[in-house]
């Protein structure tokens, strides 16, 4: 990182260790307190440098004129009946990310999902969708622009942070929000070696999934890193001609060139695949349906999760519930595990394919005084 000779702060939130050592380096610190920011930051989730205690009083005050830890801000959150939260965030301008120059603000959403014994959020990657999948509500908006590193690690700090008084011992994450993570590769994966960090956010590579549509070079890629997520598959179709009607991504990525790049894909010892099957009434939920599909996987070490589609605003129909137990028994018969998977957060559309900002049926939470997030923690 440059010295930060100008008046820009420098933002800390989405920088590595050795980012942030080579910041102190530059502000001629030592290094090491680069490493302590780190853990400051995301493992004790201190967002104001005025709380970073474990930095000498005088740092911490030319910190606080030098440096910024921008989080995402909390413009609505929806509290579902079965607990789940969605959050409507802002995002500030930003600097350049990927391939795009994102400098402009966005807003996305994040969701919690608290459970018996865990926690699992709900991540965006970008601030809507190129791919264009045609159940998506996402994809309604296009690609708005893709998020930064910080951007990705920030909402995941803010919810642990917003829920920090109900947190269960076990963090999982899935990134199956808005955007499709390996569309936005570098910012993905630098947020994942934070959250994946022991020294970092502290999620264990066996709690976070990273959900594609399908991206082969991206697939391919991801197999190589030292630090990375589980992987999922979003299938949904038995058959290119299926696919093509519902995911473009398909004319692209046909089918069995995308299962040859499974199958390619070097999985750890303890780790299979997740194939995510919407299950689309009328659509794709046929008896035929659930044998081909199982034949397409029939050589892979994968689970399939068989959504049944949420009814929303767009055109498909909700599967009924004999025909979605048929599907997985014939997946099962054939030798597929298979789970049904009912989307959590429906009531305020923080279901599977439903982020895209609509106004949900119920009313959002007000944000408290008490609850809203100072400025302080945006500009410290
Ligand atoms: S399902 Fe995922 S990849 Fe497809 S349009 Fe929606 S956000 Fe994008």
């Amino acid at each position: 990182m440059p010295a930060n000779n100008c008046s820009v702060p420098v933002n800390l939130l989405g920088q590595s260790a050795e980012e942030l050592r080579a910041f102190m380096q530059s502000l001629g610190e030592p290094r090491y307190r680069g490493a302590q920011i780190y853990r400051a930051l995301y493992a004790e989730r201190r967002f104001d440098v005025a709380n970073m205690s474990n930095l000498p009083l005088a740092l911490r005050e030319r910190l606080a004129r030098e440096a910024v830890v921008a989080l995402p801000q909390i413009v609505r959150r929806y509290v579902s009946g079965d607990g789940t939260v969605r959050y409507v965030l802002a995002l500030p301008a930003a600097e350049s990310s990927g391939e795009l120059k994102a400098t402009k603000p966005a807003t996305v959403e994040t969701v919690f999902m608290p459970e018996e014994n865990r926690q699992t959020i709900c991540i965006s990657t970008q601030a809507g969708c190129a791919v264009d999948c045609h159940f998506c509500l996402t994809a309604t908006l296009g690609l708005i622009r893709n998020l930064t590193a910080g951007e990705i690690v920030g909402q995941v700090l803010i919810a642990l942070d917003e829920n920090r008084a109900s947190l269960k011992p076990q963090t999982n994450i899935v990134l199956m929000g808005q955007g499709e993570p390996l569309l936005n590769y570098e910012p993905v994966m630098a947020a994942l070696r934070i959250l994946l960090d022991a020294n970092g956010v502290a999620i264990t590579p066996k709690h976070a999934t990273l959900s594609t549509s399908g991206i082969i070079p991206g697939i391919e890629r991801l197999g190589g890193e030292k630090v990375r997520p589980k992987l999922a598959i979003s299938l949904n179709a038995s058959s290119n001609e299926q696919r093509d009607k519902i995911m473009p991504i398909n004319r692209k990525y046909p089918i069995e060139d995308l299962l040859a790049a499974c199958a390619r894909y070097p999985l750890r010892p303890w780790e299979h695949l997740t194939f995510e099957y919407v299950l689309l009434g009328g659509f794709n939920d046929t008896p035929e349906d659930a044998r081909r599909a199982a034949k397409l996987l029939a050589n892979l070490r994968a689970k399939v999760n068989l959504i049944p589609w949420n009814p929303g605003e767009l055109p498909y129909k909700e599967p009924d519930a004999a025909r979605i137990e048929e599907f997985r028994r014939i997946l099962e018969e054939k030798g597929a595990r298979a789970f049904v998977r009912y989307s959590r957060g429906q009531d305020v559309m923080a279901a599977c394919g439903q982020l895209a900002l609509l106004q949900s049926a119920a009313p959002p939470t007000a944000v408290s005084p008490l609850e809203q997030i100072s400025p302080a923690r945006f500009s410290s």
